[in-house]
Protein backbone atom coordinates (compact mmCIF):
# COMPACT_ATOMS: atom_id res chain seq x y z
CA UNK A 1 0.00 0.00 0.00
CA UNK A 2 1.42 3.70 -0.93
CA UNK A 3 2.31 5.50 2.21
CA UNK A 4 0.93 9.12 2.26
CA UNK A 5 4.29 10.67 1.77
CA UNK A 6 4.58 13.73 4.66
CA UNK A 7 6.34 16.56 4.22
CA UNK A 8 9.43 16.46 5.97
CA UNK A 9 11.67 18.39 7.49
CA UNK A 10 15.24 17.84 7.11
CA UNK A 11 16.98 16.94 10.31
CA UNK A 12 20.53 17.12 11.31
CA UNK A 13 21.65 14.19 12.12
CA UNK A 14 24.97 15.51 13.68
CA UNK A 15 25.06 13.16 16.39
CA UNK A 16 27.42 10.20 15.81
CA UNK A 17 26.54 7.03 16.64
CA UNK A 18 29.77 6.00 18.50
CA UNK A 19 28.07 3.72 20.51
CA UNK A 20 26.77 1.97 17.81
CA UNK A 21 30.08 1.25 15.51
CA UNK A 22 30.75 -1.93 17.59
CA UNK A 23 27.29 -2.97 17.53
CA UNK A 24 26.72 -4.08 14.03
CA UNK A 25 25.95 -7.50 13.89
CA UNK A 26 22.07 -7.97 13.88
CA UNK A 27 21.14 -10.71 16.42
CA UNK A 28 17.80 -12.58 15.36
CA UNK A 29 17.36 -13.86 18.50
CA UNK A 30 15.67 -11.38 21.07
CA UNK A 31 16.44 -13.68 23.80
CA UNK A 32 20.58 -13.22 23.43
CA UNK A 33 19.69 -9.42 23.03
CA UNK A 34 17.99 -9.08 26.30
CA UNK A 35 21.54 -11.16 28.14
CA UNK A 36 23.83 -9.54 26.51
CA UNK A 37 23.58 -5.04 25.78
CA UNK A 38 26.63 -5.67 23.19
CA UNK A 39 24.59 -7.76 20.63
CA UNK A 40 21.53 -5.22 19.62
CA UNK A 41 19.55 -4.58 16.46
CA UNK A 42 21.12 -1.89 15.13
CA UNK A 43 19.51 0.95 13.60
CA UNK A 44 21.48 0.06 9.86
CA UNK A 45 18.93 -2.87 9.81
CA UNK A 46 15.89 -0.37 9.22
CA UNK A 47 15.40 0.20 5.80
CA UNK A 48 16.00 4.11 4.54
CA UNK A 49 12.11 3.63 3.63
CA UNK A 50 9.07 1.69 4.47
CA UNK A 51 5.51 1.55 3.98
CA UNK A 52 2.48 1.79 6.48
CA UNK A 53 -0.89 0.07 6.26
CA UNK A 54 -2.88 3.17 6.12
CA UNK A 55 -3.54 5.04 3.29
CA UNK A 56 -4.99 8.56 3.79
CA UNK A 57 -4.59 11.82 2.88
CA UNK A 58 -5.48 15.49 4.29
CA UNK A 59 -8.86 16.31 2.28
CA UNK A 60 -9.27 19.69 0.40
CA UNK A 61 -6.57 21.97 0.64
CA UNK A 62 -3.86 22.20 2.62
CA UNK A 63 -1.25 23.91 4.42
CA UNK A 64 1.44 21.45 5.84
CA UNK A 65 3.98 23.60 8.13
CA UNK A 66 5.80 21.07 10.60
CA UNK A 67 5.59 17.30 10.48
CA UNK A 68 8.25 14.65 11.54
CA UNK A 69 9.07 11.38 11.26
CA UNK A 70 11.69 9.53 12.00
CA UNK A 71 15.14 9.94 10.11
CA UNK A 72 17.40 6.71 9.75
CA UNK A 73 19.59 8.39 7.16
CA UNK A 74 22.48 10.31 9.25
CA UNK A 75 23.56 13.28 6.56
CA UNK A 76 24.12 16.75 7.37
CA UNK A 77 21.77 18.95 6.95
CA UNK A 78 21.40 21.65 4.11
CA UNK A 79 20.45 24.47 6.78
CA UNK A 80 23.27 24.44 8.99
CA UNK A 81 23.40 23.56 12.61
CA UNK A 82 20.53 25.39 14.94
CA UNK A 83 19.60 24.80 17.94
CA UNK A 84 16.90 23.13 16.98
CA UNK A 85 18.39 20.86 14.85
CA UNK A 86 20.04 19.75 17.58
CA UNK A 87 16.98 19.04 20.04
CA UNK A 88 14.95 17.00 17.13
CA UNK A 89 18.20 14.84 16.09
CA UNK A 90 18.00 14.05 20.12
CA UNK A 91 14.47 13.07 19.92
CA UNK A 92 15.09 11.16 16.15
CA UNK A 93 17.99 9.07 17.70
CA UNK A 94 16.04 8.56 21.12
CA UNK A 95 12.69 7.72 18.78
CA UNK A 96 15.43 4.79 16.72
CA UNK A 97 17.22 3.65 19.56
CA UNK A 98 13.95 3.16 21.47
CA UNK A 99 11.99 1.21 18.83
CA UNK A 100 15.13 -1.12 18.34
CA UNK A 101 15.64 -1.64 22.18
CA UNK A 102 11.78 -3.26 22.03
CA UNK A 103 12.48 -4.45 18.85
CA UNK A 104 12.19 -8.51 17.91
CA UNK A 105 13.36 -8.12 14.26
CA UNK A 106 9.57 -8.26 13.00
CA UNK A 107 9.93 -6.14 9.88
CA UNK A 108 6.13 -5.34 10.04
CA UNK A 109 7.08 -3.70 13.33
CA UNK A 110 8.43 -0.72 11.38
CA UNK A 111 5.24 0.06 9.60
CA UNK A 112 3.22 0.12 12.44
CA UNK A 113 5.25 1.58 14.72
CA UNK A 114 7.64 4.10 12.71
CA UNK A 115 5.11 4.53 9.96
CA UNK A 116 1.17 4.01 10.78
CA UNK A 117 1.83 5.66 14.57
CA UNK A 118 2.05 9.40 12.55
CA UNK A 119 -0.65 8.16 10.26
CA UNK A 120 -3.01 7.44 13.01
CA UNK A 121 -2.24 10.80 15.24
CA UNK A 122 -2.58 13.01 12.05
CA UNK A 123 -6.23 11.22 11.54
CA UNK A 124 -6.94 11.56 15.53
CA UNK A 125 -6.07 15.77 14.97
CA UNK A 126 -8.26 15.81 11.75
CA UNK A 127 -11.51 13.96 13.18
CA UNK A 128 -11.44 15.51 16.44
CA UNK A 129 -10.30 12.54 18.77
CA UNK A 130 -8.64 13.99 21.64
CA UNK A 131 -8.07 17.42 20.27
CA UNK A 132 -9.88 19.50 23.05
CA UNK A 133 -6.56 20.33 24.93
CA UNK A 134 -3.74 21.67 24.09
CA UNK A 135 -0.08 20.61 26.08
CA UNK A 136 0.68 17.27 27.15
CA UNK A 137 -1.09 17.59 30.36
CA UNK A 138 -3.44 20.30 29.19
CA UNK A 139 -1.44 23.15 30.70
CA UNK A 140 -2.04 25.83 27.95
CA UNK A 141 -5.59 24.54 27.11
CA UNK A 142 -6.12 28.21 28.80
CA UNK A 143 -3.91 30.17 27.31
CA UNK A 144 -4.77 28.85 23.78
CA UNK A 145 -8.52 29.15 23.61
CA UNK A 146 -7.69 32.97 24.94
CA UNK A 147 -5.24 33.40 21.78
CA UNK A 148 -8.50 31.73 19.40
CA UNK A 149 -10.37 34.06 21.04
CA UNK A 150 -8.49 36.76 20.41
CA UNK A 151 -7.69 36.06 16.60
CA UNK A 152 -11.21 35.32 16.03
CA UNK A 153 -12.37 38.83 17.12
CA UNK A 154 -9.13 40.75 15.39
CA UNK A 155 -9.80 38.84 12.12
CA UNK A 156 -13.43 38.56 12.78
CA UNK A 157 -14.06 35.09 11.95
CA UNK A 158 -16.17 34.13 15.08
CA UNK A 159 -16.72 30.30 15.20
CA UNK A 160 -15.49 29.32 11.72
CA UNK A 161 -12.14 28.04 12.50
CA UNK A 162 -11.48 24.82 14.91
CA UNK A 163 -8.30 24.75 16.69
CA UNK A 164 -7.27 21.35 17.43
CA UNK A 165 -4.41 19.82 19.98
CA UNK A 166 -2.52 16.41 19.13
CA UNK A 167 -1.25 14.28 22.06
CA UNK A 168 1.45 11.33 21.73
CA UNK A 169 -1.01 9.77 24.83
CA UNK A 170 -3.57 9.49 21.69
CA UNK A 171 -1.24 6.37 20.91
CA UNK A 172 -2.20 4.95 24.37
CA UNK A 173 -5.19 3.87 23.37
CA UNK A 174 -5.04 0.92 21.74
CA UNK A 175 -8.96 0.97 20.90
CA UNK A 176 -8.48 3.65 18.82
CA UNK A 177 -5.70 2.27 17.11
CA UNK A 178 -7.82 -0.58 16.22
CA UNK A 179 -10.67 1.82 15.12
CA UNK A 180 -8.11 3.06 12.51
CA UNK A 181 -6.77 0.38 11.00
CA UNK A 182 -10.09 -0.78 10.82
CA UNK A 183 -12.03 1.71 9.30
CA UNK A 184 -8.76 3.67 7.33
CA UNK A 185 -6.56 0.49 6.02
CA UNK A 186 -7.59 -2.67 3.74
CA UNK A 187 -6.17 -5.19 6.69
CA UNK A 188 -8.52 -7.72 7.57
CA UNK A 189 -9.66 -8.32 11.20
CA UNK A 190 -6.82 -11.02 12.15
CA UNK A 191 -4.65 -8.62 10.59
CA UNK A 192 -6.09 -5.84 12.45
CA UNK A 193 -5.45 -8.13 15.45
CA UNK A 194 -2.17 -8.49 14.65
CA UNK A 195 -0.97 -4.74 14.08
CA UNK A 196 -2.82 -4.37 17.34
CA UNK A 197 -0.48 -6.35 18.80
CA UNK A 198 2.73 -5.42 17.56
CA UNK A 199 1.42 -1.39 18.80
CA UNK A 200 1.16 -3.16 22.37
CA UNK A 201 4.18 -4.66 22.62
CA UNK A 202 6.24 -1.50 22.04
CA UNK A 203 3.72 0.99 23.99
CA UNK A 204 4.22 -1.57 27.20
CA UNK A 205 7.89 -1.96 26.51
CA UNK A 206 9.59 1.39 25.33
CA UNK A 207 9.81 4.59 26.70
CA UNK A 208 9.92 6.70 23.45
CA UNK A 209 6.67 4.83 22.29
CA UNK A 210 4.65 6.91 22.19
CA UNK A 211 6.06 9.56 24.51
CA UNK A 212 8.60 10.80 21.78
CA UNK A 213 7.36 14.20 20.46
CA UNK A 214 7.68 13.37 16.79
CA UNK A 215 4.47 11.43 16.89
CA UNK A 216 2.74 15.03 18.00
CA UNK A 217 4.28 17.32 16.05
CA UNK A 218 2.19 18.32 13.27
CA UNK A 219 1.42 21.63 12.42
CA UNK A 220 -1.34 22.47 9.69
CA UNK A 221 -4.40 24.14 8.33
CA UNK A 222 -6.77 22.60 5.82
CA UNK A 223 -9.42 24.37 3.73
CA UNK A 224 -12.06 22.49 5.69
CA UNK A 225 -11.36 25.27 8.48
CA UNK A 226 -9.31 22.72 10.89
CA UNK A 227 -5.93 24.06 12.71
CA UNK A 228 -3.74 21.19 14.42
CA UNK A 229 -1.08 22.34 16.80
CA UNK A 230 1.13 18.98 18.31
CA UNK A 231 2.30 19.39 21.81
CA UNK A 232 5.35 17.94 20.59
CA UNK A 233 6.42 21.18 17.70
CA UNK A 234 5.78 23.31 20.87
CA UNK A 235 7.47 21.49 23.51
CA UNK A 236 10.74 20.57 20.99
CA UNK A 237 10.55 24.92 20.07
CA UNK A 238 10.33 25.49 23.75
CA UNK A 239 13.58 23.45 24.51
CA UNK A 240 15.75 25.91 22.68
CA UNK A 241 14.81 27.97 25.11
CA UNK A 242 11.64 29.55 23.36
CA UNK A 243 8.72 30.86 25.91
CA UNK A 244 6.44 28.30 25.08
CA UNK A 245 3.60 30.83 24.83
CA UNK A 246 4.78 32.62 21.83
CA UNK A 247 5.78 29.50 20.50
CA UNK A 248 1.48 28.82 20.47
CA UNK A 249 1.08 32.26 19.63
CA UNK A 250 3.30 32.36 16.64
CA UNK A 251 2.33 29.10 15.17
CA UNK A 252 -1.29 29.51 15.83
CA UNK A 253 -1.02 33.14 14.05
CA UNK A 254 0.46 31.75 10.86
CA UNK A 255 -1.77 28.26 10.57
CA UNK A 256 -4.61 31.18 11.02
CA UNK A 257 -2.96 33.15 8.18
CA UNK A 258 -3.65 30.27 5.90
CA UNK A 259 -7.69 29.92 7.02
CA UNK A 260 -7.59 33.77 5.96
CA UNK A 261 -6.25 32.39 2.48
CA UNK A 262 -8.64 29.25 2.59
CA UNK A 263 -11.45 31.62 2.96
CA UNK A 264 -10.60 34.26 0.20
CA UNK A 265 -9.44 31.26 -2.30
CA UNK A 266 -10.41 31.99 -6.10
CA UNK A 267 -11.06 35.86 -4.82
CA UNK A 268 -7.73 37.49 -3.96
CA UNK A 269 -5.15 37.62 -6.96
CA UNK A 270 -1.31 36.63 -7.03
CA UNK A 271 1.27 36.37 -9.30
CA UNK A 272 1.01 32.80 -9.45
CA UNK A 273 -1.44 30.79 -8.54
CA UNK A 274 -2.10 29.51 -5.02
CA UNK A 275 -2.00 26.01 -3.45
CA UNK A 276 -1.12 24.75 -6.79
CA UNK A 277 2.41 22.86 -4.73
CA UNK A 278 4.90 24.67 -7.00
CA UNK A 279 8.17 26.07 -5.00
CA UNK A 280 6.94 29.46 -6.33
CA UNK A 281 3.29 29.10 -5.28
CA UNK A 282 4.23 27.44 -1.79
CA UNK A 283 6.87 30.01 -0.81
CA UNK A 284 3.81 32.63 -1.74
CA UNK A 285 1.52 31.70 0.24
CA UNK A 286 3.77 30.75 3.16
CA UNK A 287 5.09 34.25 3.15
CA UNK A 288 2.22 35.70 3.27
CA UNK A 289 0.72 33.50 6.36
CA UNK A 290 4.22 35.38 7.53
CA UNK A 291 3.33 38.48 6.92
CA UNK A 292 -0.19 38.08 8.37
CA UNK A 293 1.58 36.48 10.93
CA UNK A 294 4.01 39.58 11.83
CA UNK A 295 0.67 41.85 11.78
CA UNK A 296 -1.26 39.94 13.94
CA UNK A 297 1.05 39.17 16.80
CA UNK A 298 2.52 42.98 16.74
CA UNK A 299 -0.90 44.69 15.95
CA UNK A 300 -1.93 46.41 19.78
CA UNK A 301 -5.47 45.07 18.86
CA UNK A 302 -3.75 41.75 18.53
CA UNK A 303 -0.74 39.68 20.06
CA UNK A 304 0.36 43.15 21.29
CA UNK A 305 3.93 41.35 20.83
CA UNK A 306 6.95 43.55 20.40
CA UNK A 307 8.36 42.78 17.45
CA UNK A 308 11.88 41.70 19.66
CA UNK A 309 10.41 39.00 21.02
CA UNK A 310 8.06 38.31 18.07
CA UNK A 311 11.50 38.39 15.73
CA UNK A 312 13.25 34.94 18.18
CA UNK A 313 10.58 32.92 17.68
CA UNK A 314 9.63 33.50 14.14
CA UNK A 315 13.49 33.40 13.28
CA UNK A 316 13.15 29.72 15.16
CA UNK A 317 10.52 28.73 13.15
CA UNK A 318 11.93 29.98 9.97
CA UNK A 319 15.17 28.32 10.43
CA UNK A 320 13.21 24.66 10.63
CA UNK A 321 12.40 25.03 6.74
CA UNK A 322 14.27 22.99 4.33
CA UNK A 323 16.17 24.96 2.23
CA UNK A 324 15.57 22.84 -0.95
CA UNK A 325 14.43 24.81 -4.34
CA UNK A 326 13.79 22.31 -5.71
CA UNK A 327 11.11 20.78 -2.88
CA UNK A 328 7.67 21.54 -3.03
CA UNK A 329 7.44 22.28 0.91
CA UNK A 330 9.35 25.42 0.42
CA UNK A 331 8.64 27.19 2.68
CA UNK A 332 11.01 30.06 1.80
CA UNK A 333 14.51 31.55 3.02
CA UNK A 334 14.70 32.20 7.04
CA UNK A 335 15.58 35.65 5.86
CA UNK A 336 12.50 35.87 3.25
CA UNK A 337 10.02 34.90 6.22
CA UNK A 338 11.35 37.32 8.77
CA UNK A 339 11.53 39.91 5.56
CA UNK A 340 8.04 39.17 5.35
CA UNK A 341 6.96 38.71 8.80
CA UNK A 342 8.66 42.56 9.55
CA UNK A 343 6.82 43.97 6.73
CA UNK A 344 3.58 43.32 7.96
CA UNK A 345 4.57 44.26 11.35
CA UNK A 346 5.80 47.90 9.92
CA UNK A 347 2.49 47.87 8.21
CA UNK A 348 0.75 47.13 12.13
CA UNK A 349 3.11 50.05 12.92
CA UNK A 350 1.80 52.60 11.01
CA UNK A 351 -1.97 52.07 11.61
CA UNK A 352 -2.22 50.62 15.01
CA UNK A 353 -2.18 54.22 16.83
CA UNK A 354 -5.53 54.93 15.38
CA UNK A 355 -6.60 51.45 16.42
CA UNK A 356 -6.83 50.96 13.31
CA UNK A 357 -7.43 46.90 11.67
CA UNK A 358 -7.10 46.44 8.13
CA UNK A 359 -9.73 44.69 5.69
CA UNK A 360 -7.69 41.15 5.12
CA UNK A 361 -7.97 42.29 1.45
CA UNK A 362 -6.20 45.91 2.05
CA UNK A 363 -3.65 43.71 4.29
CA UNK A 364 -3.48 40.88 1.11
CA UNK A 365 -2.95 43.95 -1.57
CA UNK A 366 -0.17 45.25 0.96
CA UNK A 367 1.83 41.48 0.57
CA UNK A 368 1.78 41.82 -3.20
CA UNK A 369 3.09 45.15 -3.52
CA UNK A 370 6.32 44.02 -0.76
CA UNK A 371 6.43 40.16 -2.37
CA UNK A 372 9.26 41.25 -5.00
CA UNK A 373 11.07 43.36 -2.43
CA UNK A 374 10.62 40.75 0.39
CA UNK A 375 11.80 37.86 -2.60
CA UNK A 376 14.71 40.20 -3.79
CA UNK A 377 15.67 42.06 -0.72
CA UNK A 378 16.68 38.67 0.76
CA UNK A 379 18.32 37.07 -1.67
ZN1 LIG B 1 2.46 27.81 6.58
Amino acid sequence: MKQTKHFLVALTLGLTLASCSKDEAISADPASADMNENAVYSRSALPATTEGNITWEIPGLKAQDFSFKYNNLVEPSECGATPFNSVTAYYNNALIEGFISSWDFNRDAIGVILEDYFTINQIAALIGKNTDTFGAEGEYTAYVQNRVRSLEKFWNMSDLISVRGQHTSTLEDLDFIRFIYENFSEATPDQVDYLVGIANHFNTTSDQIPENPFYASDGFATSSGVIVIGDGIVSMLAETGLDPKVVWSGILAHEWGHQIQFQNYGNWEYPVPAFIGTPESTRMTELEADFLTGYYLTHKRGGTYNWKRVEDVLLSFYNIGDCGFESSGHHGTPLQRLEAARQGYILAASQQKAGHISEPQAIHDAFIEKLPSIIGGAL
